[in-house]
C-alpha cells in the first residue's frame, strides 16, 4: 500500500518538495511528478529510469495515442462493446546513463546525498540535485531541469548537468530515446488500466538524421504512428561542444559523449527530443515535421524554452490562479490541480482530457463524462478557447455516436459512449458502461453552459445545435409516456426505464432521477433552440434539417415530452429518490472505517446494487446543475438522506457534496468536503494516485471555491453569486470570464470586491442583488450576503 505523500512532499504554495528519494513513495510520486501539454505526458521516473528502485511506470504517454485489443466475452450478447482501446507508452525520451572513471551511475548502490525535487507549479519545470558518492568513493553532484514546452506542444527538453567534486575524473554519458516496452502491471482494480498496452509498439523506422535521431513506430492494430526525435548537446568548460558518438542498440537509441574533467568542472547535457503521433497529422509528415519542430527548439536554446514556458504559465495563472490566504497546504493543492489540469487537456478539438490526463494508464486513457460535468466549468471561465475544442471533439465524434445509437436499436439520433478515446464505446461492462445514458444530457448540457458564458452563436450554429439535437433525439427512443397514477395527482409522465446514473453502486434502474431531470432540461433546450434558429438563423436550420432529417414536429414531441418528465419525489421523506426502487431497498449499515473499501474491491456487484448506498453524487448533482428548479428546503433534505448513504468511494463525489453543503448552510460539513477533495492525490486519498491523476476530483476543487463558497450559478447568461468567507481563511480571490468579459472577485471578511478587469460592462447578482459594472464604474466592494442558515431541527439532528 502507498502512503500518503503529505508529509513527504512539504507544504509551499507554489512548489512540491521531495527531499528524500523513497522507494515506497516512487510510483506515486512518478504520477504528481508528470509534466505534460495537453499532448505529450511525461511521467515523473527518473531520467535514470529504473536504475532507481521502486519504479513503476516510467512512462511517456501521448494523448489520444492508443491500440485495439478485442473484447472477449465468454457469453455474449448482442451490441455489446467490441473493441477496446487503451492509451500505449510511447518511446521515452529523457533517457540518461553515466559513468565516472569506468563506475556506472546506480542510485542503489554508493549513497545519494542532498536530494531534492522540486516541481516549481509557477514556472512548469521540475529540477533535481543530489551528490553520488558511488562505492568506490567517488562524489558527484548531478543536477536535472525538464519540461515539456507548453507552447511547442511536439517538444519537450532536459539538461542534465554533472559536476566531479572530488578531483578529476573521466566522464562518459549517454542519452537515449528509449522505445522498449513499458510494461504495464496487470491488475484486478477496474480502475487500474488493462494490461493490454505492453509491447504495443512495432519499429517502423529507426534513423539518424544530422544530429538527431529519429524513430517511427506503430500500434500492432489500431494502425497508429508515433515519430519520435532525439537531439543531444554536450559541453563542458574545458573542451567546450562535445562531439557525439553513436550509441544504443535498435530498441534504444542515443548519443554519447566523453571528457575528462577536472575537479569542479561540469559536464552539461542539452537533450531536445519530441513526439507526434497520427492523430496530429498524416503518418507520413510526422518525421519531417517533428524533426522540423526539435530543430527549432534547439535552435531556440534551453534558455529560451524555459522562459517560453514561465511566459506562457504567467498567461495562464493571469487567468486561473485561485488565491487562498489562510491555508497553505489547500493552496498548494489547488495550484496542483490547475496544473495538472492544463497539462492534461487536450487542444486540438481531436483529443480530451482522459480520467487521468496524461499522467498514467489507470482507466486505460479513456474519456468520460467527467470532462462536460466536472472540468469544462473552470476551463470554461479561465480557458474558454479550450473549452470549445472539448466540445468540438464531441463533435468529431458524432458520427461514431450515431452509429453506437443504431447498434442500441435506436433510430435516430446519437449516443455517446461511456468511454472512449477517439469515438466508440469503450465499455465492456454495460451495467455501469453504456447504461450511463446520462452522459447524452451531460454533452447538452454543457453545450448550454459554453453557450451561456460565452455567447459564442457560432459555435452553437456550427456544432453546438447538432449535438443537441442529435443526443435529444435518443429520449424519444428511449423514454415513453406512462398512464396511470403519479404521486403528484397527473395520469401520464413521461418515464425512463433500465438506465445507470451517475452513481455507479445502483445501476439498470427505472427514472433515475438524474437522467430524467437532466434528459427533462435537454429535451427543452432542443426544442428552444429550433425556436432560435427558426427565428434567427432560418438558413441553418433549413441544412441542418436536410443533413441530419429534423422534421421540426420532432420539437414538439421533445417539449411534451419535458413538459410531463417524471421526476421522483417521495412525499413522506420529502426526498427525491433516487429511482424507482431505490428506497424500497434495505441501508447497508456500513461502518466508514471498514477496511472493505472501496465496495467494489470487495463485493459483487450485485451485492452493492441491492442496497441503499451510493458511491457518488447522482440526486445532489442534479440539484446543483439545475438548482433553480428546487427548494433549498428540498436541497438540505436530499443532502441528509444522501449523505448517510454515500461511501464517496468514486473522486467524483466530494465536492458536489460539499457544493451543496454550502448552499444549504453547513458551512463546516462544506470546508470538510472541500478540504478532503483539493488533495485527493496529492494525499492519495483513493490508494491509487500512481495510476494517474484525478481530473474530475482537480476541477471539482475549483468548483468548490467558485461554485460552493462564492456560490456561482448561472441563471440563463446572467452570473449570480453569494459569497461566503470559509472559517480560518483571510480571504481569498480568483477571476471569471463571463459574457466576454473578465471579472475578478476578492472576497475577505469586509465583503466581497468585484472588478472588471476585461470588458465594457458585465451585469451579476451579489445575493439578491444586481449589480452592474462597466463605464466609470468597474469596482465595488458589497457585503457578504448573510449566510444560509440551516433550521435548528435540521442542525440538531446533524454530527
Ligand atoms: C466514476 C465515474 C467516472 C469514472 C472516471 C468512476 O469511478 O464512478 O463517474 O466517470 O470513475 O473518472
Amino acid at each position: 500500500m502507498t502512503r500518503s505523500s503529505s508529509a513527504a512532499l512539504g507544504v509551499a504554495p507554489w512548489c512540491l518538495r521531495e527531499t528524500r528519494f523513497d522507494p515506497e513513495l516512487a510510483g506515486l510520486h512518478e504520477t504528481l511528478f508528470c509534466l505534460g501539454n495537453g499532448r505529450i505526458g511525461l511521467r515523473g521516473a527518473h531520467e535514470e529510469g529504473r536504475a532507481w528502485p521502486g519504479t513503476e511506470q516510467d512512462a511517456t504517454y501521448l494523448n489520444g495515442f492508443h491500440d485495439v485489443a478485442d473484447i472477449a466475452y465468454a457469453e455474449n450478447a448482442y451490441g455489446l462493446a467490441r473493441l477496446h482501446q487503451f492509451i500505449v507508452a510511447v518511446p521515452n525520451g529523457k533517457a540518461v546513463a553515466w559513468q565516472i572513471d569506468g563506475e556506472p551511475f546506480d542510485p542503489a548502490s554508493g549513497c545519494i546525498e542532498d536530494y531534492a525535487r522540486d516541481f516549481d507549479l509557477r514556472s512548469g519545470v521540475l529540477t533535481r540535485r543530489f551528490v553520488w558518492i558511488s562505492p568506490r568513493g567517488r562524489r558527484v553532484s548531478v543536477h536535472s531541469t525538464r519540461l515539456v514546452s507548453l507552447e511547442r506542444d511536439a517538444v519537450c527538453a532536459l539538461r542534465y548537468e554533472l559536476q566531479v567534486l572530488d578531483g578529476p575524473a573521466h566522464i562518459a554519458v549517454e542519452s537515449f530515446i528509449d522505445a522498449r516496452a513499458q510494461d504495464m502491471e496487470a491488475s484486478d482494480d477496474p480502475r487500474a488500466g488493462s494490461a493490454h498496452a505492453a509491447k504495443s509498439l512495432v519499429e517502423v523506422s529507426a534513423e539518424r538524421r544530422g544530429p538527431q535521431v529519429l524513430l517511427v513506430h506503430r500500434t500492432k492494430r489500431s494502425e497508429m504512428q508515433v515519430a519520435s526525435a532525439l537531439h543531444s548537446l554536450a559541453w563542458h568548460a574545458g573542451e567546450g561542444v562535445l562531439a557525439p558518438q553513436d550509441a544504443g542498440t535498435a530498441a534504444c537509441l542515443g548519443h554519447r559523449f566523453e571528457a575528462e574533467l577536472r575537479q569542479h568542472d561540469t559536464l552539461r547535457l542539452d537533450k531536445v527530443f519530441g513526439l507526434m503521433g497520427s492523430q496530429h497529422a498524416p503518418a507520413e509528415d510526422l518525421p519531417d515535421l517533428l524533426a522540423r519542430a526539435v530543430e527549432q527548439a534547439v535552435e531556440a536554446g534551453f534558455e529560451q524554452l524555459c522562459a517560453e514556458q514561465a511566459a506562457y504559465l504567467a498567461r495562464y495563472w493571469q487567468d486561473a490562479d485561485i488565491v487562498i490566504e489562510g491555508d497553505d497546504a489547500l493552496q498548494q493543492g489547488m495550484r496542483f490541480n490547475q496544473l495538472h489540469l492544463l497539462q492534461s487537456v487536450g487542444r486540438d478539438g481531436r483529443t480530451n482530457i482522459a480520467a487521468k490526463g496524461v499522467t498514467g494508464s489507470g482507466y486505460d486513457g479513456h474519456y468520460f463524462w467527467d470532462t462536460e460535468i466536472y472540468v469544462l466549468p473552470m476551463l470554461l471561465h479561465t480557458q474558454p478557447q479550450i473549452a470549445r475544442r472539448l466540445l468540438e471533439f464531441r463533435y468529431h465524434t458524432l458520427d461514431a455516436a450515431r452509429a453506437r445509437a443504431r447498434e442500441m436499436a435506436h433510430a435516430q439520433g446519437a449516443l455517446f459512449p461511456w468511454r472512449t478515446i477517439s469515438g466508440p464505446e469503450c465499455s465492456s461492462y454495460f451495467p455501469a458502461g453504456t447504461a450511463q445514458y446520462h452522459i447524452n444530457a451531460d454533452i447538452a448540457f454543457a453545450v448550454k453552459r459554453y453557450w451561456d458564458v460565452t455567447g459564442d452563436d457560432a459555435f452553437m450554429l456550427d456544432h453546438g445545435a447538432e449535438l443537441v439535437f442529435e443526443t435529444a433525439r435518443i429520449w424519444m427512443g428511449l423514454g415513453h409516456f406512462q398512464h396511470g397514477r403519479f404521486e403528484d395527482g397527473s395520469a401520464r409522465r413521461y418515464c425512463i426505464h433500465t438506465v445507470t446514473g451517475p452513481d455507479e453502486y445502483t445501476a439498470l434502474v427505472d427514472n433515475n432521477f438524474y437522467t430524467n431531470a437532466m434528459a427533462q432540461m435537454h429535451l427543452g433546450l432542443a426544442a428552444e433552440l429550433v425556436q432560435w434558429l427558426a427565428q434567427q438563423h432560418a438558413g441553418q436550420l433549413l441544412q441542418l434539417q436536410l443533413r441530419i432529417g429534423l422534421d421540426l414536429r420532432e420539437a414538439e414531441t421533445w417539449q411534451e415530452a419535458a413538459r410531463h418528465m417524471y421526476l421522483p419525489y417521495d412525499e413522506r421523506l420529502g426526498v427525491h429518490p433516487q429511482d424507482d426502487g431505490f428506497l424500497a431497498k434495505p441501508r447497508w449499515g456500513f461502518d466508514g472505517d471498514s477496511p472493505k473499501r472501496p465496495l467494489l474491491l470487495h463485493y459483487h456487484p450485485l451485492v452493492i446494487y441491492r442496497h441503499q448506498i451510493c458511491k457518488q453524487a447522482d440526486v445532489l448533482l442534479a440539484l446543483l446543475l439545475l438548482g433553480e428548479q428546487f427548494s433549498l428546503d428540498d436541497k438540505r433534505r436530499d443532502f441528509e438522506y444522501y449523505e448517510a448513504i454515500t461511501t464517496h468511494d468514486s473522486s467524483l463525489s466530494r465536492c458536489i457534496f460539499g457544493i451543496i453543503a454550502s448552499e444549504v448552510g453547513y458551512a463546516e460539513k462544506a470546508y470538510a468536503y472541500f478540504a478532503d477533495g483539493v488533495r485527493t492525490d496529492l494525499d492519495d486519498h483513493h490508494r491509487n494516485t500512481r495510476h494517474g491523476v484525478h481530473t474530475a476530483a482537480m476541477a471539482g476543487a475549483w468548483l468548490g471555491v467558485v461554485a460552493g463558497f462564492a456560490g456561482l450559478r448561472m441563471r440563463r447568461r446572467m452570473p449570480c453569486f453569494s459569497p461566503t468567507l470559509p472559517a480560518g481563511w483571510r480571504r481569498y480571490s480568483f477571476k471569471l470570464r463571463v459574457a466576454g468579459a473578465q471579472l475578478e472577485l476578492d472576497i475577505g471578511p469586509e465583503g466581497c470586491t468585484y472588478r472588471l478587469l476585461a470588458g465594457d460592462w458585465l451585469a451579476f447578482r451579489h445575493g439578491g442583488q444586481t449589480v452592474v459594472l462597466g463605464g466609470d464604474r468597474r469596482e465595488t466592494t458589497l457585503a457578504l450576503p448573510s449566510a444560509t442558515r440551516p433550521p435548528a431541527t435540521a442542525r440538531a439532528a446533524f454530527h
